[in-house]
């Protein structure tokens, strides 16, 4: 079973209440492949909600209280992101997936690279709040534009 990022399967759960739908995702949940997961509607927040990054690190250092994220109203949602890194850890350790495919450079679900806390579309290393928690926990994460250039190849 394969844990995914639930906007990436076109569930209306991104910050502006559109998806980031993608025709493979799609089936491999009309298949039955995949479980989708939103780590910010399960900490709470609403959908639609302000967009919000991390400010003075990324998700590691949210998760260890040295970084924080700022929604664009400039309120401090860090709480809600912790939350929903928690409730999707939890999922992850009862489901046990072989692969879990996370929405890239969401400070959530970012891998590697999230947007850089200017709300100007740059970005910068580091993972997500949920893609930290469940790196740290081993679980085995990837982005959806990696996976879907190495579907590509194969
Ligand atoms: S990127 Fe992650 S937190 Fe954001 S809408 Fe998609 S599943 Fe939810």
């Amino acid at each position: 079973m394969i844990l995914i990022s639930a906007c990436l399967c076109g569930i209306d759960c991104k910050y502006d209440g559109g998806s980031n739908r993608h025709p493979l995702f799609v089936e491999m949940l009309r298949a039955g492949k995949v479980i989708p997961v939103c780590p910010e509607q399960l900490g709470g927040l609403t959908t639609p909600r302000e967009p919000a990054e991390i400010c003075g690190g990324a998700g590691e250092q949210v998760l260890s209280g040295q970084a924080r994220v700022i929604n664009r109203l400039g309120c401090d949602v860090s709480a809600a992101f912790l939350r929903g890194a928690e409730q999707t850890l939890k999922i992850a350790q009862a489901v046990n997936p072989s692969l879990i495919i996370l929405k890239s450079r969401s400070p959530s679900c970012g891998v590697g690279r999230v947007y850089d806390g200017s709300f100007s579309s740059r970005f910068k290393s580091g993972n997500g709040v949920t893609a930290a928690l469940l790196k740290a926990h081993g679980f085995d994460i990837i982005d959806d534009e990696a996976y879907l250039k190495q579907e590509i190849k194969n």
